[in-house]
């Protein structure tokens, strides 16, 4: 079973989320518990947990469909101490805000360097953050997301994911979703079939897809290798729909939730229903 979706609104409070992810046809969706532009926001109240939880239920989806995101300014690989402690606390508090919402997959870009310390000295931070944030929460799997390799943002080789789960205490909590396009932007070509079939029995040999937790589905407007994180839509950048296609096709992405962050939300709806028809 695919489950398709969309990275939707919660303005207005989570509970819209899960409505606004069946208006366009989703069978999975991604939300932000709170504006990702900050880094604490006032705690999540019994009506808006209580009616979340109703409409999931009502709109037929369980948490194996949910994908939420935490806030763009964590940073669980900070150098410094201060930006550091800050990014923890702000995460374990991500992280509970998904525990009180049922949810069981919280995802994030682990990290960045700001060339001030090694990478893997960057990694093995992430990888304490992690055990941190497990030790404080209960059943909310970290989701480490591969990133484009923008800047000094480490995640974006699969060898890297494979460093921080390695050092992970609790296995059964932590997982990974891969980008499409932050892979594209990595040099992992998957416009190509050969490559694409390649790519993914490395991706497998590397990290293992018992890990992999989740998708992004996004095409690329920049050429591959850029390292550049710029989203397009379905089969109008430089990976083309028919990668999208061969995803679909594909067994080894069944019942995980495979999100768009694609930049026209107009159109969310008749990709979701092209990438149900790729079925
Ligand atoms: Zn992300
Ligand atoms: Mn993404
Ligand atoms: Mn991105």
């Amino acid at each position: 079973m695919k489950y398709i979706g969309a990275h939707v609104s919660a303005s207005g409070g989570v509970q819209n989320a899960p409505v606004n992810a069946k208006a366009i046809g989703a069978t999975a969706f991604a939300l932000f518990t709170k504006n990702q532009r900050q880094w604490f926001a006032k705690n999540l109240t019994d009506t808006e947990i209580d009616e979340f939880k109703d409409n999931c239920k009502k709109l037929g989806y369980i948490p194996e469909q949910i994908l939420p995101h935490d806030s763009y300014l964590i940073n669980l690989g900070h150098p410094e101490a201060e930006g550091l402690d800050k990014s923890r606390a702000s995460f374990v508090d991500e992280m509970q805000r998904c525990e009180q919402l049922g949810l069981k997959l919280l995802n994030f870009h682990p990290g960045s360097h700001l060339k001030k310390i090694s990478e893997n000295e960057c990694l093995d931070r992430i990888a304490e953050s992690i055990n941190i944030a497990l030790s404080k929460t209960n059943g909310v799997t970290a989701v480490i997301e591969n990133t484009a390799g923008q800047g000094s943002n480490l995640g974006f080789a699969f060898h890297h994911l494979k460093h921080i789960i390695d050092r992970v205490d609790d296995k059964s909590r932590v997982g990974v979703c891969i980008d499409t396009c932050h892979a594209f932007a990595a040099g992992y070509n998957i416009a190509d079939k050969y490559e694409f079939e390649r790519i993914w029995d490395e991706f497998d040999k590397t990290v293992g897809f018992n890990y992999l937790r989740g998708m992004h589905l996004n095409d690329a407007m920049k050429p591959v290798g850029s390292r550049v994180d710029r989203h397009a839509s379905i089969g109008s950048g430089c990976i083309g729909a028919e990668t999208f296609r061969w995803i679909m096709e594909d067994k080894r992405f069944d019942n995980i939730p495979l999100i768009l962050e694609t930049p026209d939300e107009l159109i969310w709806a008749d990709e979701i229903a092209m990438l149900k028809g790729f079925c």
